[in-house]
């Protein structure tokens, strides 16, 4: 394509949540100012743009669930709503200037690798432009996923999944069908019974559920953050600090979390009288195994009369009438999926084209892996922001993220430092390595012991998004991008043809 007839940037940041936000906020505090950021929806938000459903909150504390870098002090709740989260996100796009960089309603359709000129060729649903660096920032959770059940066509009723909420649709006096019971469905549940007629609740594993300590931030606790910025700090250390401790129990003693389980059915205990219900909702593995949920008015909800739980999934509708796996039949006026997201066959895969054009989702069909959660081999200059192995069961994500945007920042500085037309693409060598190495402390952690499935493990059981290890030890392996595991790419002219290829240069 020639060279007039597009729009070229140095980084293009694709996604528009924390981690599109985040990656903008740090290319411009290391100068780099020639960059979009592509976001399909018309705002920012990502995560808590998508997600509004009635009770959506975080579930990890507001004073930790942010950037370091832009501190608030007036969160108003221990754990704050998807409303006030969106808002935040908001500002610190208005406060950190990125307006002008930010263009809506371009939905990233195909990335196609250019080995000869060294770039990004990017088409979106708003044109098409070339791009030096890539950051994919889509999103560990951004396509919801609908189990594909049989007649769901023949269903008169409504429809929809719990990402995609129908604000529209007046739930009052309906019967409704809550499928699953994920860390969405049990926020919802309370949210929704005390209005609906019935609530069918079809849950294929029970959930351990722990109680959540959500009260509102009083006013003097706000005034002192405002007052003194270092207390917002020293809250932030200390939340972060517990969620460290607990972080060898997942990964070395899952033994341990045996007390924590007893924890669990107390709270489950003191709301759910009936032993026959008790027995449907208590779980059968470790506690850790999938998410922890906390709630602390799920069980309440639960136990109310308006209220079945049917310990099975569904398996079949048959006109309004929802049928589950044990037989179980009921009718409803409307279906919620709450049946989560792609996670472990992350969409923008199949629409990036790396530099043997084989798309991303090709070469991971046997399960993803990047180096050090960023990068893959053969994807040249093109960066995941929460890529493989890097969520976490018990922290804050923007953790995570930050860790990822320094890694980012080094990347950024590496290319600057080597100069001229240049790409970094991770040798296969490292990135195997790297995956070994995650793979191996993996073997002990309770998401692979603990007796579950969970969309943490893949197709073939493997579990390719979570980080085997403390917040602490990630922000390490990612301050800096050690150059021996990348190959360093130059354009080459043959003299005598004129045509141009990439070769492998000496640092
Ligand atoms: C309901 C819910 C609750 C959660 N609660 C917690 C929690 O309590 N604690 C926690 O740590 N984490 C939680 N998470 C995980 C959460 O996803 C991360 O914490 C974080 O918000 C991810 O940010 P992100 O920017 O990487 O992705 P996202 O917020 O998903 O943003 C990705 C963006 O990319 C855009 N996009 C996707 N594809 C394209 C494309 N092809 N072209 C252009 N734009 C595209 C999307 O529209 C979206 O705006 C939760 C997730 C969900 C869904």
């Amino acid at each position: 394509m020639a060279e007039h007839e597009h729009e070229h940037v140095r980084v293009a940041v694709v996604g528009s949540g924390f981690g599109g936000v985040g990656a903008a906020v740090r290319l411009r505090r290391e100068g780099v100012t020639d960059f979009v950021v592509l976001e399909r929806a018309d705002s920012v938000g990502g995560t808590w743009r998508d997600n509004s459903y009635p009770g959506c909150a975080c579930d990890v504390p507001s004073h930790l669930y942010s950037f370091s870098f832009a501190p608030n002090p007036d969160w108003p709740r221990t754990f704050s709503g998807q409303e006030h989260i969106r808002a935040y996100l908001e500002r610190v796009t208005d406060v950190f200037r990125l307006r002008p960089h930010l263009r809506f309603n371009s939905e990233v359709k195909k990335m196609t690798w250019d080995g000869q000129e060294l770039r990004w060729e990017i088409e979106t649903s708003s044109g098409r432009l070339t791009a030096d660096l890539v950051v994919s920032a889509t999103g560990p959770l951004p396509d919801p996923k609908v189990p594909d059940i049989p007649g769901l066509d023949t269903f008169p009723g409504k429809v929809f999944h719990s990402a995609r909420w129908d604000h529209d649709y007046d739930l009052h006096g309906k019967r409704v069908a809550m499928v699953g019971t994920g860390a969405s469905a049990i926020q919802i549940v309370p949210a929704i019974q005390p209005d609906v007629a019935k609530l069918v609740l079809f849950q294929r594993t029970p959930p351990w559920v722990m109680p959540r300590i959500d009260r509102a931030i009083t006013g003097a606790e706000r005034r002192l953050h405002r007052a003194v910025p270092l207390t917002t700090q020293l809250r932030r250390g200390l939340l972060w600090g517990i969620r460290e401790l607990q972080v060898q129990a997942f990964t070395k003693h899952p033994n341990e979390l045996g007390l924590v389980e007893q924890l669990a059915k107390r709270n489950m205990a003191r709301a759910i009288k009936d032993p026959a219900l008790r027995a449907k909702l208590t779980p059968d593995y470790r506690i850790g195994c999938k998410r922890i949920l906390l709630s602390s008015d799920y069980y309440p909800a639960i136990a109310r009369p308006n209220v079945d739980v049917v310990a099975s999934g569904l398996s079949e509708i048959n006109g309004s009438t929802v049928i589950a796996s044990d037989g179980t039949e009921t009718e409803v006026d409307a279906i919620v999926f709450g049946t989560g997201f792609h996670v472990t066959d992350m969409p923008i895969a199949e629409r990036v084209v790396g530099a043997e054009g084989r798309t991303l989702a090709e070469v991971w069909k046997d399960g993803m892996e990047a180096l050090r959660g960023a990068s893959a081999a053969g994807f040249p200059n093109w960066m995941t922001i929460i890529g493989p192995n890097t969520g976490l069961g018990n922290s804050s994500m923007i953790l995570m993220i930050e860790s990822q945007l320094n890694y980012l920042a080094d990347f950024v500085r590496q290319l600057d430092v080597l100069g001229g037309r240049v790409a970094l693409d991770a040798r296969p060598s490292a990135v195997h390595a790297w995956n070994r190495r995650v793979q191996e402390r993996m073997k002990r952690t309770v998401w692979n012991t603990g007796g579950c499935t969970s969309w943490y493990l893949d197709a073939a059981g493997r579990n390719t998004t979570i980080w085997p290890g403390t917040t602490g030890e990630f922000r390490r392996a990612t301050r800096r991008v050690d150059l021996a595991e990348y190959a360093v790419l130059r354009p080459r002219t043959d003299v005598r043809t004129g045509e141009q290829d990439t070769v492998e240069a000496a640092v």
